[in-house]
């Protein structure tokens, strides 16, 4: 079966836009440039659409977070999500069913305390819950271990297959090209301005490159001379099989470092960071992950106990030092512009489509974007962003 959106044309010569890699990321982005009116938009992946995180992650969403920077820019992208299957005209199987943090100690307890206090002050509509609450919101899970947590009511989940449908296949209606099994190998340059790629297929020229290379994305951008402080990290998930309706919202777990949530179709899609981060820029899942996340999970919820994994799979990101995502113009070389460090770029995606296209359009930097530049990390200036459910001393 044809990958959806995917260009059966020839390459040709020149774009005005190229993009490299065809996850979410680079999809929305050609989405967006093509709603604007940019005809020559070309989305390159060494793949297909989908092969990297894009197609790979938990598909959890939420904007609660704990600094104006992440509020402000993934609650752009939550209202996004929200009209996304109208404005797509295919459905992304958007799920606003809640996101739990849940807190299994006093000492957790605190720190969704103090979450909540903060996105209070953020103007995030978030509550602490208690441990009946939580209990409530998702009954599954063992009583013993569960001690309250924050709660963001219109937080959830989407289909991530369908997100990357739904996006390439309205780029491609508005003419955006997406080309497969297309690796860019050389980033042309000439007295600091973008000339164009070199590609297994052959020579583009385009002046504005975008690296949404995801795993890849320090790799791309060395090609241009460019360095990005980021490492390139290794996330494993599981997906069990089908079962009946037991769990409504998207859980984050902090005492296992473990996600998960229910899809429509029933099955359980969830994972575990380590305690320290896999720093690794291969696909192999483990059987050390793969028992962790079981264990972890059936000890939350032992209503899991004998439930069959009927998937495994490993997917990696490339994150910056402050775990931020790292957008927009690079000073140095006129063209290339950044999509890349992202660790939420599931649900950032729709946000960073509309403002990086807003910000290739115009020329200007959108408010929302403006904070997460390269220039903040080589300049020391990092966003601390203390609500993430992973462990953060592992890129520090
Ligand atoms: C297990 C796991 C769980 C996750 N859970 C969540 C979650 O719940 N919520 C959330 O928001 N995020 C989550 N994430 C992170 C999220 O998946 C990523 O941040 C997001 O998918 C990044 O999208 P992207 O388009 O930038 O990168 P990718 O989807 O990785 O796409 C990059 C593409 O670039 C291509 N590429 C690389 N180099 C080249 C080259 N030289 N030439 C051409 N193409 C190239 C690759 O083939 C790939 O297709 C998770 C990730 C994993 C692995």
């Amino acid at each position: 079966m044809p990958v959806p959106g995917v260009t059966r044309d020839p390459l040709r010569r020149a774009y005005e836009v190229v993009i490299v890699g065809a996850g979410l990321q680079g999809l929305a982005l050609a989405y967006e440039l093509a709603k604007r009116g940019l005809r020559d938009v070309a989305v390159l992946d060494r793949g297909y659409p989908g092969v990297g995180a894009s197609g790979r992650n938990g598909e959890l969403i939420r904007s609660a977070f704990g600094t104006p920077e992440w509020v402000g820019f993934f609650g752009a992208s939550l209202a996004r999500w929200r009209e996304l299957s109208a404005e797509l005209d295919f459905n992304v199987l958007f799920t606003p069913a809640g996101y739990l943090v849940l807190a299994s100690t006093d000492e957790e307890l605190e720190r969704c305390r103090g979450y909540a206090a903060r996105h209070r002050e953020l103007g995030v509509a978030t509550r602490l819950v208690t441990a009946a609450e939580a209990l409530e919101l998702a009954p599954a899970l063992a009583p013993e271990r569960v001690r309250g947590g924050v709660y963001q009511a219109d937080g959830g989940f989407a289909h991530h297959d369908a997100a990357l449908s739904g996006y390439a296949r309205a780029a491609a209606r508005l003419g955006a090209e997406l080309h497969p099994f297309t690796e860019v190998t050389a980033i042309r340059t000439s007295t600091g301005r973008i000339e164009g790629v070199e590609t297994t297929r052959g020579t583009i020229s385009a002046p504005v490159v975008v690296d949404a290379a995801g795993g890849g994305a320090r790799a791309v951008a060395a090609l241009a001379g460019v360095e990005i402080p980021t490492r390139t990290f290794r996330l494993e998930a599981i997906v069990t099989e089908s079962l009946a309706p037991f769990l409504r919202p998207g859980l984050a777990l902090l005492n296992v470092l473990g996600y998960c949530h229910q899809t429509t179709r029933g099955e359980l899609v969830g994972g575990t960071d380590q305690r320290r981060m896999d720093e690794a820029d291969c696909l192999r899942c483990t059987l050390r992950n793969l028992r962790d996340t079981a264990q972890k999970l059936v000890a939350m919820m032992p209503r899991l106990a004998g439930v069959r994994v009927v998937r495994h799979w490993a997917g990696t990101v490339d994150v910056a030092t402050d775990f931020a995502p790292v957008l927009g113009p690079v000073d140095e070389l006129e063209g290339l512009v950044l999509d890349c460090g992202w660790l939420y770029g599931f649900a950032g995606a729709p946000a960073s489509g509309l403002l990086l296209a807003d910000s290739i359009v115009t020329g200007r930097i959108p408010p929302l974007a403006a904070p997460f530049s390269l220039a903040r990390l080589r300049e020391g200036r990092p966003i601390r962003e203390s609500s993430l459910v992973v462990d953060t001393e592992a890129a520090g």
